[in-house]
């Protein structure tokens, strides 16, 4: 493309310095013997302007010597003028062996000089020359010729191939040092993210992944250790829960022991209150190793529901009675408020157990008011269950966390009611498993109501 650019760009040069060079000669009032114009032409476009007269003298001379004197010799000027078509713009060329012919057959016609040794006296490379019989001085017989000298191209793309290598070798070589920075940018944080992988699966858990470099492996990092917080959180909850369990399991085994050492030694104190004591703590493990089954069982998803239609109305009715025969003696009274039997579709033991666990937290935080209410409202195919008491009641900030096993409104685990701290765990995962909405409503020292409803089946 170079040297097909290259003439290009030259006949351009001679066309546009013989359009000016016309115009000067043309014009009477220049003179073009001495015109600085010309010379400017010339200079700038690097070319040679001649004029022959009528005889093929040379008038007027700007630009390059040599080619001025192949151009002016007598028989390549002749060659020239017999084949200049008057009165019109010219492009030719000389052929070695045929001497000047056009390259296009239409008027204006572009011809470029081949090296021609054997071609009279011209020893000229290249040359793009643009002719035409003028008017100048009276008579149409001077001809005017621009022309200009085509440096061989080949030396030029020689320099360029070499100079091409050698720039070709440098981006390479770059290429390669930059592919290499670049990966071992990426490479490097993602080997230290799978020696930190390693330590966390090891065990370790006070890894941080640490961001470095691209934003995708920021954001993978970021990610990574939410992955680990999770995980401590998840770790540190299990050693709570035995923490808990150990601690739940110790205190009435402690004061079993303990009641049995002393009326193993005492035989006074083998009284029947003592036993009723041991029992009540017995009773207490059993609650408490069934609640750990029941809510391990439940969140494994191991627990097995016998959904049914049942008359839940019948079946409240029955656990209310017996609940008020066991606790009426320490002065609680159970009501039931409803209008007519319903039937649900659900698991009947289940859903007893979440009454049972209403009914026991409506005892154990009822204080002196007594009085418990279990209420039962229908609207429209829906049935709306409530367990009402008027107790301690619940702070607003501790609601939400009153479902979680081991609620932490009870910080230090220091009950000092009956419960294992899993009954609303367990009540929770059985309504979750029904699709039973539920919830509770409280206000301190007022009491607390725990609902859930559910859909009526006819
Ligand atoms: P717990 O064995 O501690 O009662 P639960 O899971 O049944 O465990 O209840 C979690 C926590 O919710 C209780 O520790 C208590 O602080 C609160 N809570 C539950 N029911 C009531 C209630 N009716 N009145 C006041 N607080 C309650």
């Amino acid at each position: 493309m170079l040297e097909s650019n290259y003439k290009n760009y030259k006949i351009n040069a001679v066309e546009n310095s013989y359009i000016e060079a016309e115009n000067i000669v043309k014009d009477n009032n220049q003179d073009i013997n001495n015109s600085e114009k010309l010379k400017d032409i010339s200079n700038n476009q690097e070319t040679s302007i001649l004029l022959f007269d009528d005889s093929g003298s040379v008038v007027i001379a700007y630009g390059a010597s040599e080619s001025e004197i192949k151009i002016s010799d007598d028989e390549t000027y002749q060659q020239i003028r017999d084949y200049a078509p008057r009165g019109k713009i010219f492009y030719m060329t000389f052929n070695n062996n045929i001497g000047p012919m056009p390259l296009h057959d239409n008027d204006l016609k572009v011809v470029i000089t081949d090296n021609s040794k054997e071609f009279k006296k011209i020893s000229l490379d290249n040359v793009i020359i643009c002719a035409k019989f003028i008017n100048y001085k009276g008579t149409s017989n001077y001809l005017l010729v621009v022309e200009s000298r085509l440096s061989p191209v080949a030396p030029a793309v020689a320099t360029l191939k070499t100079q091409l290598v050698y720039i070709s070798i440098i981006v390479i070589v770059l290429a390669v040092l930059f592919a290499f920075i670049i990966s071992w940018q990426i490479s490097r944080p993602l080997k230290d993210m799978t020696l930190a992988a390693n330590q966390l699966a090891s065990g370790k858990r006070d890894i941080k992944f640490i961001g470095r470099g691209f934003k995708e492996i920021d954001e993978l990092n970021n990610t990574l250790n939410y992955a680990v917080e999770e995980l401590n959180k998840t770790d540190t909850l299990q050693k709570e829960l035995l923490a808990n369990i150990s601690h739940d399991l110790k205190t009435p085994l402690t004061l079993i022991g303990g009641y049995a050492e002393m009326m193993k030694d005492l035989p006074e104190e083998n009284t029947a209150q003592n036993l009723d004591l041991i029992v009540d703590e017995v009773n207490r493990l059993n609650n408490l190793v069934n609640d750990v089954l029941s809510l391990t069982r439940l969140q494994a998803g191991t627990e097995t529901f016998n959904l049914s239609v049942y008359d839940i109305t019948l079946s409240l009715n029955d656990l209310v009675k017996r609940q008020n025969l066991l606790w009426e003696s320490r002065g609680f009274n159970i009501k039931f408020e409803y209008d007519k039997n319903v039937k649900i579709e659900a698991d009947s033991h289940k859903i007893e157990q979440v009454f049972y666990n209403f009914i026991s937290n409506a005892i154990n935080y009822s204080g002196d008011k007594k009085e418990i209410i279990i209420k039962q409202e229908i609207n429209g195919d829906m049935v709306k269950f409530s367990v009402i008491d008027f107790g301690c009641g619940i702070k607003e900030e501790d609601l939400k966390y009153i479902w979680n096993r081991y609620a932490r409104v009870d910080k230090n685990h220091s009950r000092t009611v009956n419960g294992s701290g899993l009954g609303l765990s367990i009540v929770k995962e059985i309504l979750e498993y029904h699709h039973f909405e539920y919830g509770v409503t409280s206000k301190v020292n007022e009491g607390s109501t725990f609902y859930f409803v559910a859909a009526i089946k006819e």
